[in-house]
């Protein structure tokens, strides 16, 4: 393995996703980099277990942030990876998930370019592949499906509208990230926009993790599954989401 890390002095920030739960879906990369930090700032979604692989004396920075409520304001994450970098560090900027998918991966990236702060990306396991993949729900399926989208289930900070009519497709697999409190919102829509009322549809609760539940049902139930469920959770609307009564093998 290959290592592109630092000349002396000079900060680094490598950006890991840590992957949707389950500690070992981590990437042996982002295993690496975090047992060599000096410096790890995470979020609320990363598991323990990941955090502990951090050497006993790195700094450790909580950032977490819950849904519409930032712990820290992301001006001042981008500033902390910012001046832990020029201090000369190694840092870690640990994610849930993947880090550009719905993770303002970019926008920090964006500021330590602007500073010229050197950094490097380390992907992880998105909650749309590992919690469909431990409920034996496949994003595609030639008997279902012959693409899939990944949707913010958060309206727009512009107020701009989601072009409902493209993601209403029979053969298509939609999975909603931040969804539940816009069941309603989102099942109104796509109904709207030509989508049967009685497509199927499953809620992934704490997916890949070993409390993950899976609810059932079509898209006229969802806003009641959505009720039941808690965050972090995936909606998922298509057909594919039937194949998880026969494929389901992690419970
Ligand atoms: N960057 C992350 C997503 C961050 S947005 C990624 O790539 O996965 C946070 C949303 O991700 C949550 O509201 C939820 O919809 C989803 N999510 C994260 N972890 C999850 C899990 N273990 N099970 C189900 N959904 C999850």
């Amino acid at each position: 393995m290959t290592t592109n890390h630092t000349s002396l002095n000079a900060g680094f920030v490598s950006l890991v996703g840590a992957g949707p739960g389950d500690p070992d879906l981590l990437t042996v990369k982002g295993y690496r980099v975090i047992q060599s930090a000096d410096v790890v700032v995470f979020d609320r979604l990363v598991s323990r277990d990941i955090l502990s692989l951090a050497k006993p004396d790195a700094e450790m920075i909580y950032v977490g942030k819950k849904l519409d409520y930032h712990c820290v304001p992301q001006d001042q994450i981008n500033q902390i990876l910012v001046e832990k970098a020029k201090e000369g560090h190694k840092v870690v900027r640990l994610k849930g998930g993947d880090s550009f998918i719905f993770g303002r991966g970019g926008e920090e990236l964006e500021t330590l370019a602007e500073n010229g702060i050197s950094f490097e990306v380390v992907p992880g396991i998105t909650a749309a592949a590992g919690a469909t993949a431990y409920a034996g729900i496949p994003l595609t399926h030639r008997d279902h499906a012959q693409s899939v989208q990944f949707i913010t289930g958060h309206v727009q900070k512009d107020g701009r509208e989601i072009e409902w009519s493209s993601l209403a497709q029979s053969n298509n697999t939609l999975v909603f990230y931040m969804g539940l409190k816009q069941s309603g919102r989102i099942t109104d829509k796509l109904i709207t926009h030509g989508l049967d009322e009685n497509t199927p549809c499953a809620v992934i609760e704490n997916g890949t993790r070993k409390e993950q539940r899976v609810f059932q049902g079509a898209l006229n139930t969802l806003p009641q599954m959505a009720s039941e469920a808690e965050s972090p959770a995936l909606i998922v609307v298509g057909s594919v989401t039937q194949l998880h009564d026969k494929l389901n093998w992690f419970s």
